[in-house]
């Protein structure tokens, strides 16, 4: 299941929920208390809430005639204008990143990443199993061997004490993700990518205007790749970008994703600098991204309060257990608010009933990844012919019997998401999730036997 999936849930408003909340609306905290004394709405009782969340993507006139004036001048290309360019610097400076490069989305600005560092055929790469599937996809189109490391179960980012076991001579590079916009324990992580001398691409793609230590993440590693797809704290639709501290490498992905051509001045420079595709940004993507970024520091404030005090309701509710953050977060961008959800406290109730009775609340909310290390098609990728001719099968063999991550297992069958959207609302929503899970909690019992 992915996060996509979870915007197009509106919350169930039946004729009675309806007129519940427009009652309440007069009647004031009423609602609150008398939803949550009611039987569960799953089993035909008053909802908690019945309001939708914020809707996602905001925009307004900004955006609008952003848009019109890139239309209106012909010029919708990144050769022809200069919207491209301008976002670029504007991204690098917001992140106090050297350099940045925008691509057409988060998968090409991974993809790029691998080519400009060289990965390639024969080589090993270990990436988290809990993700969003692109993060493994690229190392696939590589020919590379993707080597699941075990997530830590309390903060669902990739285990840095698996990491050492899993290194060979092959190892071409680690791609840690900022998974929901928490941080991946690059304290850790990093120091051993440095011993070993191996590159680290941060997976950013959820991390916008998150912070290690004080810094942006993204900014960390070798490269850092963002994503602006649709569902993303910063959106064009489509999009994506890489921050580089290294001027060599940002040519390296600058002529990637052009065809192989470098920087020029004309056109009609025909000169190669090594094998790419076309991934660049369309001068449409950055107009929008300009005008979405106006935003982007408020609503990762408004993200982090809400969530904020999320946690410190949900974590006193037994069975809710709110991701844990690593000390050297300091700012968790919110893409996701993850939390396990511990059924044994829950009078045994399956994750999928919970999540059911929680939607039946009014609340919106997914279970998340299954464990990508176990995909059937991951097989078959490894199995095909062209995977065969570069690896030994001595190889493939003990990377079947090191595929194992009991931890991520686990975090795929606890987890509970809510979306970014839902940490824009007010602290009247926190309090109606809150006040939601709790009352599932209450009546676990009557779930069970139903
Ligand atoms: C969204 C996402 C990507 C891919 O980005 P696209 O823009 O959709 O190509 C990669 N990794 C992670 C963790 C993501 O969430």
């Amino acid at each position: 299941m992915i996060a996509l999936e979870v915007y197009h849930v509106k919350p169930p408003v039946s004729r009675r929920g309806f007129l519940g909340a427009a009652s309440a609306a007069t009647a004031g905290a009423g609602l609150a208390a008398s939803a949550a004394n009611s039987s569960l709405a799953v089993l035909g009782g008053k909802p908690v809430r019945t309001a939708a969340f914020p809707s996602w993507p905001r925009f307004n006139k900004l955006e609008e005639h952003a848009w019109t004036e890139v239309l209106r001048s012909g010029k919708w290309f990144r050769g022809y204008g200069k919207q491209v360019e301008r976002f670029e610097q504007a991204y690098a400076q917001l992140t106090g990143a050297r350099h940045c490069l925008a691509t057409a989305n988060g998968t090409s600005a991974l993809f790029t990443s691998l080519n400009a560092l060289g990965v390639g055929p024969g080589d090993e790469v270990l990436v988290p199993p809990y993700t969003f599937v692109a993060t493994i996809n690229v190392v696939l189109l590589q020919h590379a061997l993707p080597v699941f490391v075990d997530s830590d179960l309390e903060t669902s980012q990739m285990d840095p004490a698996r990491i050492g076991a899993l290194i060979t001579e092959r190892t071409k590079a680690i791609i840690p993700v900022h998974l929901g916009g928490s941080a991946a324990d690059l304290d850790s992580i990093l120091p051993i990518a440095r011993k070993y001398r191996i590159p680290v691409i941060e997976d950013a793609c959820q991390a916008h205007m998150g912070e290690w230590r004080g810094r942006k993440m993204g900014t960390l590693g070798d490269t850092g790749c963002f994503s602006f797809q649709a569902s993303k704290n910063l959106n064009s639709g489509e999009g994506g970008a890489i921050l580089t501290a290294s001027e060599d490498l940002v040519e390296k992905c600058y002529a990637f994703h052009n065809n192989g051509r470098g920087r020029k001045t004309s056109s009609y420079d025909f000169s190669y600098h090594a094998s790419g595709a076309n991934l660049r940004m369309t001068e449409f993507q950055a107009t929008l991204l300009i005008a979405q970024m106006t935003r982007l520091e408020e609503q990762a404030k408004t993200r982090e309060d809400n969530a904020r005090y999320l946690t410190s309701l949900l974590k006193e509710i037994p069975g809710i257990k709110p991701a844990r953050m690593y000390a050297g977060c300091t700012r968790n961008a919110y893409h996701l608010y993850m939390l396990r959800y511990l059924k044994e406290q829950f009078a045994g109730v399956q994750r999928a009933t919970f999540l059911k009775a929680l939607r039946a609340e009014g609340v919106p909310c997914s279970g998340g990844y299954d464990p990508l290390n176990k995909e059937p098609f991951l097989k078959n990728v490894l199995s095909s012919p062209g995977y065969r001719a570069i690896f030994p099968a001595e190889r493939l063999r003990r990377w079947e019997q090191q595929n194992q991550c009991p931890a991520n297992d686990r975090l795929c069958q606890e987890a509970v998401w809510f979306t970014q959207n839902m940490m824009l609302g007010t602290r009247a929503d926190m309090d109606q999730i809150a006040e939601a899970v709790r009352k599932i909690q209450a009546q676990a019992g009557k779930l069970a036997k139903a």
